[in-house]
């Protein structure tokens, strides 16, 4: 087929993570790259992110003193993937996730710190309880990115202050917490922010870039130097197969199709279907409500269905990233719990009012029980969030911020934000029953002023223990809740993206009903099945595999390996 309207070597669909690191990768290789997206915003799910990648045998844990190995990791990973994942997916990631970020740190200003962040299962084979595999990306001036940084999406709010000023992972711990010095590092933040004139005039994001924002806005930085264009505001519409070989594809451009012709592939990263409800009805049932995933609005699914109308085998597509989350009023997604369900005070009940999971697990693993209770029993969702007065004066919960008065939040939060001067009174006010949810809180806190869990065991494993209050003995997640007045917040069974998609091999090429590749074509990130199964294994394992399959596709398609 000719008559395009552009010809290009590499055309890479969606600007994630893994889309903008493929296009640099390929323009490093000298391949002409163009980058599409679909949103007027770039960086996808990705910016909104903590940016954490999960590496094994990184150069900067071992600078760090850690020594690991790649069986060791492999092991861990094939135990916890699904057995439909063919063992060269993870060999391939394990193998090139430690090189892909050797050559971001040495290629772009995206620099990262390996993290003592144990693995989510950390006691199984091959598990690192110390951590050291998952990485954190440093904060970066965003000032090289000019006017575009005003397209960067913004940080989730669950992974920022107020929404909008930028923290690294050791300033929030150091917030949460209030170690010595947190009020003038709290307000030196707030100085530098508000002092960032004139551009404070005309926008509220924060230049100064952490976490996601960090990692895709570095990105942004070394394409831009290296002269990639980055077309906002256009989506993959088909794909073009020619015979075995995807030859160009169609996308949207000023609301007319716009047909881009490739000399050697396309790459797409737009994401999984988390925006697209009936999808999610046909597909992934255990994960049913499209607005409570933290995933990007625009990320739903088109390139997933444009890679099977033309022939692409796809996999796991029953599967999230699950996670517990909250849902204020009037957002657009849902906002990621992690760290509040280990801290001491809380409990997360059923609609009847009792307990069923360790609260302190990580969030897949509590996202994916809250889904399998309310598939079974139809009373987890939502279930609920209570805890007592001394939490709340010194912990955020999801939305509600320690020290600042209830009604100096949003309507929003105030609507949904649930208080009783008792237990009883409490469980009157979610509808539950005031009997059974004071007995829930008479037994826990009965073994929790013990430091003890004995039901759920919260607490116990390396992960928990990792968020919880260091400073509190002899359990660093158990407080019983003992001084009212008490509060709930409704949580939700969500997920922060789905992971099942095309069916790829170990260099990220997407492969056809009888299980070869379609020459041309290549899936990275949750566009496609994740090497993970339905597992999480650790932080970071989204956007480590994604950048790990990006690098290998691009290295692929351009004749590096
Ligand atoms: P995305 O980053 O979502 O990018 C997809 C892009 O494709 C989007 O910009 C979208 O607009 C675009 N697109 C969609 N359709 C089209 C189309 N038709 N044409 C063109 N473009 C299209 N994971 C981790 O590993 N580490 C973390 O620290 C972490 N923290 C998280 C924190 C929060 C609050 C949330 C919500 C998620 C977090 N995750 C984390 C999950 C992670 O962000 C996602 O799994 C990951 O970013 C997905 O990357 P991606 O490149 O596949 O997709």
């Amino acid at each position: 087929m000719s008559n395009w309207d552009k010809e290009v070597d590499i055309l890479v669909v969606g600007s994630g993570a893994g889309g903008l690191l493929a296009g640099l990768v390929g323009a490093h290789n000298r391949a002409d790259v163009l980058i599409v997206e679909k949103a007027d915003l770039w960086g996808g799910t990705s910016a909104t992110s903590g940016g954490g990648i999960w590496i094994p045998r990184s150069d900067v844990a071992k600078a760090a003193g850690f020594e690991d190995n790649l069986d060791d990791a492999f092991t861990y990973l094939r135990a916890l993937s699904a057995d439909n994942v063919p063992d060269e997916n993870i060999r391939a990631f394990v193998d090139n996730a430690a090189p892909m970020l050797r050559w971001v740190m040495a290629n772009t200003p995206v620099q990262y710190m390996a993290f003592p962040y144990p693995d989510y299962h950390a006691e199984n084979p091959g598990g690192s309880a110390q951590g050291y595999r998952t990485h954190l990306p440093l904060p970066i001036s965003g000032k090289p990115l000019g006017n575009e940084v005003r397209s960067l999406r913004f940080a989730s709010p669950a992974a920022s202050l107020f929404g909008y000023i930028n923290w690294h992972f050791t300033e929030t711990s150091e917030l949460l917490y209030r170690t010595k010095g947190w009020i003038k590092n709290l307000a030196v933040s707030m100085a530098r922010y508000w002092l960032d004139l004139p551009f404070r005039l005309t926008s509220r994001k924060d230049r100064r870039l952490t976490l996601g924002n960090a990692l895709t806005g570095g990105l942004r930085m070394a394409l831009n130097d290296r002269g990639v264009p980055l077309w906002l505001n256009t989506p993959l519409i088909d794909l073009v197969r020619e015979g075995d070989r995807v030859t160009g594809a169609i996308v949207e451009k000023d609301g007319k199709p716009y047909r881009i012709g490739v000399r050697q592939g396309v790459v797409l990263a737009a994401g999984g279907f988390d925006k697209n409800q009936t999808m999610r009805n046909a597909n992934a049932p255990l994960y049913p409500t499209a607005q409570y995933s933290g995933g990007v609005t625009s990320n739903t699914g088109d390139s997933i269905r444009a890679g099977e109308a033309i022939g692409a085998r796809t996999l796991n597509l029953q599967s999230a990233w699950a996670a517990p989350v909250f849902y204020v009023p009037g957002e657009d997604r849902g906002r990621l719990c992690t760290v509040e369900r280990a801290l001491p005070g809380c409990i997360m009940v059923n609609q009847s009012g009792k307990r069923y999971l360790n609260e302190a697990a990580s969030y897949h693993i509590v996202g994916q029980q809250m889904a399998r209770r309310d598939a079974e029993h139809g009373d987890a969702n939502p279930s609920w969030m209570i805890f007592d007065h001394t939490y709340r004066h010194k912990f955020p919960m999801g939305p509600l911020y320690p020290l600042m008065p209830t009604f100096l939040h949003s309507k929003g939060v105030r609507s949904i934000l649930k208080q009783g001067r008792s237990i009883e009174e409490l469980a009157r006010k979610i509808g539950v029953d005031p009997a059974t949810l004071s007995e829930t809180v008479a037994r826990f806190n009965t073994h929790a002023a013990k430091g003890e869990d004995p039901e759920f065991h919260r607490g116990e494993a390396a992960y928990d223990k990792m968020y919880g209050d260091f400073r509190h003995v002899p359990n660093p997640c158990l407080r019983p809740l003992d001084k009212g007045p008490f509060y709930a917040l409704p949580i939700y069974p969500g997920d922060i993206g789905t992971n099942g998609g095309l069916l790829t091999n170990a260099k990220a090429q997407v492969l056809d009903d009888t299980g070869e590749p379609i020459t041309g074509l290549y899936a990275v990130g949750n566009n496609a099945a994740s090497a993970m199964g339905e597992s999480y294994p650790g932080a970071g394992v989204t956007i480590g595999p994604a950048m790990t399959s990006a690098y290998v596709a691009a290295r692929h398609m351009t004749g590096a390996n």
